[in-house]
């Protein structure tokens, strides 16, 4: 299959320079919905360069200035899916700008945080979620330790 984000439609090609291309969403969630892709064929976060990574939230500034420009939203949600669980279905990364009005739906709270709401979460109240989704002491501190923040310092150290 000929991957749509390495060979654009004309008409959905709104900018390119030597690193990204930002183009039309064929299935916009709201009016002006844009894509930042890298222009190489990348799939994963993890296979950009870093100079990619920056073109990238360039590219988003740009997509955010233009839209503010000429179709004057509220605000945006920007985000990625990344990877097939996540939503991915395009196997070529690309950054979502989304922009969004006053009113355009019933309630806006949550914003990106809503990827992952179906309609019996959205009948939980809070606490509810949080006992759902919250993490265990165990992997708190693991990855705390990934971070390398422990809460507690080991000894020693102040
Ligand atoms: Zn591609």
């Amino acid at each position: 299959m000929k991957c749509p984000f390495c060979n654009p439609d004309g008409e959905a090609l709104l900018y390119e320079d030597g690193l990204i291309k930002i183009l039309l969403d064929s299935y916009p969630a709201s009016k002006g919905h844009l894509l930042v892709v890298p222009r190489r064929h990348v799939e994963s976060w993890e296979g950009l360069r870093d100079g990619e990574k920056l073109a990238l939230l360039r590219g988003m500034e740009l997509a955010m200035e233009k839209l503010r420009e000429v179709l004057r939203p509220d605000a945006f949600n920007v985000g990625m899916n990344l990877g097939r669980e996540a939503g991915q279905t395009v196997p070529h990364l690309h950054l979502h700008v989304i922009p969004r009005w006053n009113g355009d739906c019933r309630s806006p709270r949550g914003g990106v945080r809503k990827a992952v709401l179906d309609l019996e979460d959205e009948n939980l109240n809070l606490k509810e979620r949080w006992e759902r989704n919250r993490l265990s002491g165990e992997e708190v501190e693991k990855l705390r330790a990934a971070f390398n923040r422990p809460l507690h310092a080991p000894e020693g150290e102040t």
